[in-house]
């Protein structure tokens, strides 16, 4: 047998014996999945992975293959597992399709769940609306976007036009992202608890998770060590969501400063999701795009600053190759966004003042919130920003996924903290208008009451 026929002949064994592996795991794992969610645990296991690692790069050894390669494809294979068992979370997704169902059938329902302003978006808006038509938007145009709105984000954002690229709401820009940048196998860090779509969406690229949980205690702060101790030759990516949803925090800019020095240490992207950017209570602090040399793509949107969720617009802003990387899979997959949208979206840019008076508004509710969760009992860190409260009760193991449920029965949808990762005591509730934030918070302390 010639070498190249040994060497196929070992890599096909160590397939089979990967495959054999995962067949286990597989078979097994809707299994465990049930089981753990019924239990409050996560669907990964990373000790039971890394016991998988070890294994296989034992077989590399063995038959002098490349571990990094044998590694991303058993990334590949454990992510099916993952898929398999992450199908019956509960998330503020999910409540909220309930929540909606009961509406048809005539129910009312306090929407605390969804994370939307429900206020209008800016009087420009709906100028601009009435415009489109005469002023002849309405063709196809660039991937990118139209020159005018890239142009006036460029000027605002202090970058090059070559460095904006408008998408369909900052949802599209983080799956371009993933998508585009990462190749299926490479891993990413999600520090948890987090928005579910950035899982999501690596999980369809077939991208792996590495999952930083922290805590109430610490403040929902990650440490240095926790994001260095995941770290491996497959690692590209690691994500930041400040002020972040669901717990409204942001991390104190030494902690930043670190975890932006592990990333150019170990050549990370940085992907950072300011959304939010408009919504902190004090002045917004450092944004990553005030670090030099750091592979960044910053996403951010029209939904929330100018209440424009149903828009479908926002934007990435990252260097040039990155771009180039991302327009071409919405090019494939949109053309472009559509061009009415877009100038309505330079108009509402116009609109300082909402900007300013949405921030007011966000902040006061945010106030009565946080006032109603502490005379109610609830444990919390006060938000930095965003628009939501993430809450636990006094009560130990109390699970906020029945909690929910109970909740809609009563009129009332908040969304289940097991939707942001392992987080099944707590739960989100979103800063909506007073009245009926008010109204809500007392059926939430009586149900409450009645539960433990
Ligand atoms: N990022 C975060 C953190 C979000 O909470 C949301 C929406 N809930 C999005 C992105 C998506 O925003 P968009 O409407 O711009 O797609």
């Amino acid at each position: 047998m010639s070498d190249i026929e040994e060497h196929r002949k070992k890599i096909k064994e160590i397939t089979l014996e990967m495959i054999k592996l995962l067949k286990t795991r597989t078979d097994i794992a809707k299994q465990i999945g049930d089981a753990k969610a019924s239990l409050g645990m996560t669907v990964t296991d990373e000790e039971r992975e890394d016991e998988l690692r070890t294994q296989v790069a034992k077989l590399c050894k063995e038959i002098d293959l490349d571990q990094s390669t044998a590694s991303k494809f058993l990334n590949l294979l454990l992510n099916e597992s993952v898929k398999v068992q992450s199908d019956n979370k509960q998330t503020h997704l999910s409540v909220f399709l309930k929540a909606k169902a009961l509406e048809e059938q005539g129910k009312k329902i306090i929407h605390l769940e969804v994370g939307e302003p429900d206020f209008k978006p800016p009087k420009e808006v709906k100028t601009a609306l009435a415009e489109v038509y005469d002023k002849g938007y309405g063709k196809y145009g660039p991937a990118k976007g139209i020159t005018e709105l890239r142009a006036a984000l460029s000027m605002q954002e202090e970058v090059d036009i070559g460095n904006i690229m408008i998408c369909p709401g900052a949802r599209f820009a983080v799956y371009l992202a993933i998508t585009t940048l990462l190749n299926p196998g490479d891993e990413i860090i999600v520090i948890e608890p987090a928005w579910p779509a950035y899982k999501d969406c690596a999980l369809n690229a077939g991208i792996k998770v590495r999952t930083i949980k922290t805590t109430l205690e610490t403040k929902w702060e990650p440490s240095i060590d926790q994001i260095n101790n995941v770290i491996n030759e497959n690692t590209k990516m690691i994500i930041l969501n400040y002020p972040n949803n669901p717990t409204g925090k942001t991390l104190p800019e030494k902690l930043l400063d670190s975890i932006i020095q592990t990333a150019k240490e170990h050549d990370l992207y940085v992907l950072s999701d300011e959304i939010y950017e408009n919504y902190y209570l004090e002045e917004n602090p450092k944004s990553i795009s005030e670090y030099e040399d750091v592979k960044s793509i910053i996403t951010k949107s029209f939904s929330k600053s100018f209440a424009m969720t149903g828009f479908r617009i926002g934007y990435a802003k990252a260097g040039s190759s990155m771009i180039e990387k991302m327009s071409k899979l919405q090019a494939l997959s949109l053309t472009n966004v559509s061009e009415p949208i877009q100038y309505v979206a330079l108009q509402a840019l116009k609109s300082k003042k909402s900007l300013l008076g949405n921030s007011e508004i966000i902040k006061s509710r945010l106030e009565v919130l946080v006032q109603s969760a502490k005379d109610i009992g609830l444990e919390f860190i006060e938000p930095d920003g965003a628009m939501y409260l993430f809450a636990r009760t006094k009560h130990k193991n109390f699970d906020a996924t029945k909690f929910s449920e109970k909740m809609l029965e009563h009129g009332v949808a908040i969304a289940p903290g097991e939707g942001f990762g392992d987080y099944k005591e707590f739960f989100r509730i979103t800063a909506i208008d007073e009245t009926r934030l008010i109204e809500g918070m007392k059926i939430l302390d009586t149900v409450l009451k009645e539960t433990v």
